[in-house]
């Protein structure tokens, strides 16, 4: 892992697998009922996983983030329309 000088927390894609900055990334929660959500404050609890608000790296996170967060129903298309808006 690179050095950095700033404290602030990293955590990996589940896309592209690169370890950003916290805040370059988007958490994504389980929420209840197994479902999973864009958890924009990172502050939700539950279990989480990070990716890049990138197209190419929700492609990739697609077959990983269900097993990722443990979740049964990924609704990909809700996440990616939440994710990608800026
Ligand atoms: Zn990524």
């Amino acid at each position: 892992m690179v050095a950095r000088r700033t404290r602030e927390p990293l955590r990996t894609c589940v896309g592209c697998r690169r370890v950003r900055a916290k805040s370059e990334l988007v958490r994504i929660v389980r929420g209840a009922g197994g479902r999973a959500r864009v958890d924009r404050e990172g502050m939700a609890s539950g279990r989480g996983a990070y990716v890049c608000p990138e197209q190419p790296c929700l492609d990739r996170a697609r077959g990983r983030l269900a097993g990722a967060l443990r979740a049964s129903n990924v609704d990909f298309t809700e996440l990616e329309d939440e994710l990608l808006v800026v």
